[in-house]
């Protein structure tokens, strides 16, 4: 079976090599390269941030959380695993996402303000590093990787196409329910940090710290209906004060570059799912919010799962 993926993001790459290994003939067209697009510009950690539904977007999860642990394992992809300090200024209840994560704990002592935490061991994805191993594992496998933008989806060949077009799915498949979060990511010096930390209730915006292993990922925002991507320097140094709340070093650290990028929401959450037109098959895979990479593994390997059903 011949299969297109339409997508070069974190959504259309893993799920082309999810198809390929599942043994069917598969081709990837985008208007965008990896490098281009959203999924280039997400921090990375795996965790489920603004996405719906929650029993989906679980299961989901957990299947990418034992890839990425394997990849961690086998020192693939740039892939670590760090320890995620979620610190909160009202009491935290349970959270939903709580049953994908095994080592979930609260500290007994807190910094100045808060009043409780979440504590995990969590992956930290270097998206540099990753988009380019999944193409060169795609590739290297003897999948095509084509560009193209196309005007709608029945112009991909192939017996069945998947549609990873993330917020191009709003054109593409005419959804309105598919819209941006906006969110600008700071990356700065690393002045020695190594856990993940964060500040999501924070008055005045959220504030986060990603470690990589040669520079910190500093957040963010999360604009709703927002696609303005201009870059905007001084926010980026807003963005830097805030998060020098968690760690006091990061307040001189030197700005390396900002980045803007759309999350690509869907008011009725992520839609997966076969579509029949004029007897042609087609799965969809988009509308994965903030947790595009977290998800990613697990919905490919549903996206095997509908078309070997259909
Ligand atoms: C600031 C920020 C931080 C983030 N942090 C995290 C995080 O820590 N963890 C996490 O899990 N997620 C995070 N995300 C979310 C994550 O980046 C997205 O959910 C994910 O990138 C979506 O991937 P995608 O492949 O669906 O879309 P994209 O990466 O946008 O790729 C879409 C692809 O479809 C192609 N396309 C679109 N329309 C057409 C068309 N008409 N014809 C041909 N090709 C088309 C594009 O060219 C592109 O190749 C973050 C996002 C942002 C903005």
């Amino acid at each position: 079976m011949d299969v297109s993926v339409v997508g070069a993001g974190v959504i259309g790459l893993s799920t082309a090599i999810v198809l390929r290994d599942s043994g069917y003939r598969v081709r990837v067209l985008a208007a965008a390269g990896p490098a281009d697009t959203t999924s280039a510009v997400a921090g990375a950690t795996w965790f489920p941030y603004k996405v719906e539904p929650p029993d989906r977007a679980i299961r989901w999860s957990r299947v990418s959380r034992t890839v990425f642990d394997g990849l961690v394992e086998r020192g693939e992809g740039g892939v670590l695993v760090r320890e995620c300090r979620q610190f909160w200024r009202t009491p935290a209840p349970e959270p939903w996402w709580a049953e994908a994560v095994p080592d979930l704990h609260r500290l007994t002592e807190l910094p100045a303000g808060f009043v409780d935490s979440y504590v995990f061991d969590q992956p930290v994805i270097d998206m540099r590093r990753y988009l380019p191993y999944l193409v060169e594992r795609f590739v290297s496998g003897g999948g095509r990787i084509e560009s193209a933008r196309l005007g709608a989806l029945d112009e991909a060949p192939g017996d069945v196409v998947v549609n990873c077009t993330g917020l191009g799915a709003r054109d593409l498949v005419a959804d309105d329910a598919v819209y941006p979060i906006r969110g600008l990511v700071v990356r700065v010096t690393n002045p020695g940090i190594d856990q993940v930390l964060s500040d999501f209730d924070r008055p005045g915006g959220e504030s986060y710290v990603i470690p990589q292993p040669d520079s910190c990922i500093l957040g963010g925002t999360a604009d709703e209906h927002e696609w303005d991507t201009t870059a905007d320097p001084a926010l980026a140094l807003r963005i830097r004060g805030r998060c020098a709340e968690l760690d006091p070093r990061l307040a001189d650290a030197e700005i390396l570059e900002h980045r803007v990028g759309l999350r690509p929401a869907r008011t009725s959450g992520v839609r997966l799912e076969l579509e029949s037109v004029a007897g042609r098959p087609y799965v969809h895979n988009y509308g994965h919010g903030g947790a595009g990479v977290t998800l990613s593994w697990g919905c490919a390997e549903e996206v095997v799962e509908v078309i070997k059903s259909a």
